[in-house]
């Protein structure tokens, strides 16, 4: 079984349909984790996208907070502006489908997905010693999460915790991971419609586990129609002029 494996799509179509384009016959399941809408200015028609793939989706931190289940609170108020402008676009089955997202950790074939971490799913895992917990606690030798938008990840081997950078370069789109055994992983496949690692590009990564690679992929996309797409709904700036720098 192939896994297209997408994270942090935040309610952005046209990057959604880059990646699937480019991913297209390369994968036989989807999968989510998290983070479908919020920031972006298309929460129904990626909504409607992700339910037509028949994806396993596990909840983010964006996803209770555009459906209502939370509230926006603990958002800086850039991102509750648009949580709340989000509940209002959603239509009604969308809604239901946002609010009953499960929460992780979910398995599927031996492998694990987090949106965050294990023990919360909205805690960040940025650095090495915050992987460590994550990469001990895990019941599987790979993980996938998301939440900080970077793609990479970390490895556990012979009790030293290693740094995984898979952007691909500028030129390519993408690079390939060879799991190896006695190695555990926490893989991030980046996020699909909010970048934060300096590249612009669609993150999503291809897994193939019963082959041990997992693909590491970007793909560009119409930055400019997404934006104009945010201006013209209202969308607070700083959203906007984000998605070109891809931070
Ligand atoms: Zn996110």
């Amino acid at each position: 079984m192939r896994y297209l494996i997408l994270s942090d799509i935040h309610a952005n179509v046209t990057a959604l349909d880059a990646a699937l384009e480019a991913a297209k016959g390369r994968w036989d399941k989807v999968l989510c984790l998290g983070d479908v809408v919020g920031y972006g200015p298309d929460p129904n028609e990626v909504i409607d996208s992700i339910r037509k793939l028949g994806a396993l989706a596990i909840r983010g931190n964006h996803d209770k907070a555009g459906s209502g289940i939370a509230n926006a609170d603990d958002f800086n108020p850039v991102a509750r502006n648009v949580a709340l402008w989000t509940r209002d676009q959603l239509r009604p089955e969308n809604r239901k489908w946002l609010e009953e997202l499960p929460i992780g950790p979910a398995t599927v074939e031996g492998f694990s997905l987090v949106h965050g971490a294990f023990r919360d799913e909205d805690e960040y895992v940025f650095a090495p010693a915050q992987a460590l917990e994550g990469l001990l606690d895990a019941p599987s030798p790979i993980t996938f999460f998301g939440h900080t938008h970077l793609q990479g990840g970390f490895t556990l081997r012979d009790n030293k915790v290693g740094v995984l950078h898979f952007k691909p370069a500028a030129e390519s789109l993408s690079s390939t991971l060879v799991i190896e055994p006695g190695t555990t992983y926490l893989l991030n496949p980046g996020s699909v419609g909010q970048p934060r690692d300096g590249d612009a590009r669609a993150a999503f990564a291809i897994a193939d586990i019963a082959n041990n690679t997992v693909e590491f992929w970007r793909v560009p996309y119409d930055i400019e129609a997404v934006q104009a797409r945010m201006t013209a709904a209202g969308l607070p700036d700083p959203l906007v002029r984000r998605l070109a720098f891809g931070r």
